[in-house]
């Protein structure tokens, strides 16, 4: 994808598909004013201030109306791209915002692929690579925590981190750098002392960040939670009391939940990904067998297991046995003793196993809407625990892990190098490395193939 090319003037409809009070249709590149200047009638948009907005109408060429519009003129430098920039605010009718979009690009205008305007706005310096990921993930957020992280990553918060560590670095760099420059002379301007501290301060710095990346991409992608047990336990049932509404079937016949269902839920802001399974039991058909294979699967691939089973039919022994085969050695359990209506005299502590899994035992009816807002709670409480997610915390994305993790190779190298008196070059070889991964978060350095992967996955007018 030719990602450079900004002397063409970009069109796209930046609202999504479909009927809207209000479409908006982009323009941005050299020519957008004078583009919109040709279909607009009401005031010279290119004698108009930036920032300004103007009522008008939008001819085609035979001078018929298309449509009544609200013009907004941005003048480049001062733009979301650093172009030139139009908005026209139309109704928002797909056939409509068509017609005119078309009408731009017979006027000249060019289709924009997408994330072509955040990437305009990336190669002139407006956001760097970290904030335009940002808008992505903004645009993308389903939860206010998924909001707060991408917020903050725009304000800048990943790029004022690794700011500040490459820049520490670079300090240390051109020290180095200069003692090459006095081979001769075998002298040292890097103070050893210091630059060793700076390094084991960089690379925690760089496991914190790390750290953050598995919480950040719970965040983003919300936490999937698997909720299994045997045919009848009451998952459903449970579901459906989870989402405090009837969407899950809900039966008296053995084995009807077939296939898996996904709903999303918000609990104090952090969204949950509930998949409720087909029932695990000899599968009485091969419809069925087919969705107690997928039922493992999304069980190895969950975060969280809320293990349901009914408190009347099952014994202590079972239901372990059937947690152990079900658990993964990293995954959160959560155990349900449910249908405690049909019979109060069961204590279920009874059912506790040891020690360890005393708190994540909850007695429950799931038919009645017992304990349900203290399962949601333990839920939250075992997926994020105490790390708050407040509007300044930030986390990093798997292209930023990759890159500090590259970095953080560099960094040790440089440590394992002054520590055996490793020949200069050697050593500025290696921060030079570093650098350079860091500089790949930024943006600083990149290239056509990461950044057609980044704006590539945004969705087109944005
Ligand atoms: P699933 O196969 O595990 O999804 O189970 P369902 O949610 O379909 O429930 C099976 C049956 O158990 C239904 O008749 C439910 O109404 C009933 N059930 C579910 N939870 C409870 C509960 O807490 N108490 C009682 N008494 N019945 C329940």
């Amino acid at each position: 994808m030719d990602y450079n090319n900004s002397n063409t003037t970009i069109a796209a409809i930046a609202t999504p598909e479909g009927v809207g009070a209000v479409g908006l249709i982009r323009l941005s590149g050299p020519e957008a004013i004078n583009i919109a200047d040709r279909i607009f009638k009401g005031k010279k948009l290119s004698q108009q201030k930036s920032h300004s907005a103007h009522l008008g109408k939008i001819l085609d060429e035979q001078s018929n109306t298309l449509d009544e519009v609200l013009a907004t003129v941005f003048v480049g430098p001062h733009s979301y791209t650093g172009e030139h920039v139009v908005e026209f605010s139309c109704h928002g009718s797909s056939y409509l915002l068509k017609e005119i979009l078309e009408l731009l690009l017979r006027q000249g205008a060019v289709m924009a692929k997408p994330g072509e305007f955040t990437q305009r706005a990336f190669l002139n310096g407006k956001l760097d690579l970290s904030q335009a990921e940002a808008v992505a993930d903004l645009i993308a957020s389903e939860s206010q925590a998924a909001h707060r992280l991408a917020m903050s990553q725009l304000k800048g918060g990943i790029k004022n981190e690794i700011g500040e560590l490459r820049s520490q670095l670079l300090n240390f760099a051109s020290l180095i750098e200069l003692e090459l420059d006095f081979a001769e002379e075998d002298v040292e301007f890097a103070d050893r002392t210091q630059f060793k501290k700076l390094l084991h301060a960089a690379l925690d710095k760089i496991d914190t960040l790390n750290q953050s990346f598995v919480l950040g991409n719970a965040v983003k992608n919300g936490i999937s939670t698997v909720i299994a047990g045997r045919p009848n336990a009451g998952k459903s049932t449970l579901l459906n009391a989870l989402l405090e509404e009837e969407r899950a079937i809900v039966s008296d016949i053995a084995g009807t939940t077939r296939d898996t269902i996904e709903e999303k839920m918000n609990i104090n802001g952090v969204l949950f990904r509930f998949i409720d399974t087909a029932g695990i039991r000899e599968a009485q058909d091969q419809i069925e067998a087919m969705g107690v294979q997928r039922t493992m699967e999304k069980i190895d691939e969950s975060t969280v297991l809320i293990y349901v089973f009914d408190v009347v039919k099952t014994s202590k022994e079972e239901m372990w046995q059937e947690v152990h085969s079900l658990l993964r050695p990293d995954q959160k359990l959560l155990v349900v003793a449910n249908k405690m209506d049909l019979n109060p005299y069961i204590d279920y502590e009874h059912f506790i196993h040891n020690e360890i899994h005393k708190e994540n035992i909850i007695a429950c009816s799931a038919k009645n809407l017992m304990n349900i807002p203290y399962l949601k709670e333990k839920l939250y409480e075992l997926a994020i625990g105490d790390q708050k997610i407040q509007n300044n915390s930030i986390a990093i994305n798997a292209r930023h892990r990759q890159a500090l993790e590259a970095a953080a190779i560099n960094l040790k190298e440089v440590l394992a190098g002054l520590d055996s008196h490793l020949e200069t070059d050697l050593l500025a070889q290696s921060i030079r490395q570093a650098l350079y991964h860091l500089a790949e978060i930024s943006g600083q350095i990149s290239n056509d193939e990461i950044l057609g992967n980044i704006f590539g996955k945004f969705c087109i007018g944005k």
